[in-house]
């Protein structure tokens, strides 16, 4: 059984969090420590650790992750200049929360990918 992280205080509201969306699948919040001028981080409702731990049960989930997404993008007024999606898994992604998470970052160019 996987462990809870805050991700799933943050989903039930037992913990702040400047929530922008929340419907039965997913829940986005604006990061803590924003790494751009948009810096959201939209979750699946339901605990998936990693990447790795990702199923084909759970195709629909992840595919709304990406719907919300677009949809956010509007709203945040970043859709038509752009913004990235990244996903980071494990040590070397750099994953500091297991609970996966797409973050949505935009509002300036981000220049490349990797720093290095
Ligand atoms: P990771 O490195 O795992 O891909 O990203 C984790 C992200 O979660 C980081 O950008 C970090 O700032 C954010 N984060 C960690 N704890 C909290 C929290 O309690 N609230 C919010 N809103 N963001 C958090």
């Amino acid at each position: 059984m996987a462990e809870e992280t805050i991700f799933s205080k943050i989903i039930r509201g037992e913990i702040p969090a400047n929530i922008v969306f929340q419907d039965d699948t997913v829940t986005a919040f604006r990061d803590i420590s924003p790494q751009a001028p948009t810096h959201i981080l939209i979750i699946p409702n339901k605990l998936i650790p990693t990447v790795n731990d990702v199923t084909a049960e759970d195709e629909q989930v992840l595919g709304h992750l990406f719907v919300v997404a677009a949809k956010i993008a509007q709203q945040e007024g970043i859709a038509e200049d752009g913004y990235r999606l990244v996903m980071n898994c494990n040590k070397h992604g750099g994953q500091e929360v297991f609970h996966i998470h797409m973050h949505l970052l935009g509002g300036k160019p981000l220049g490349p990918l990797l720093s290095q």
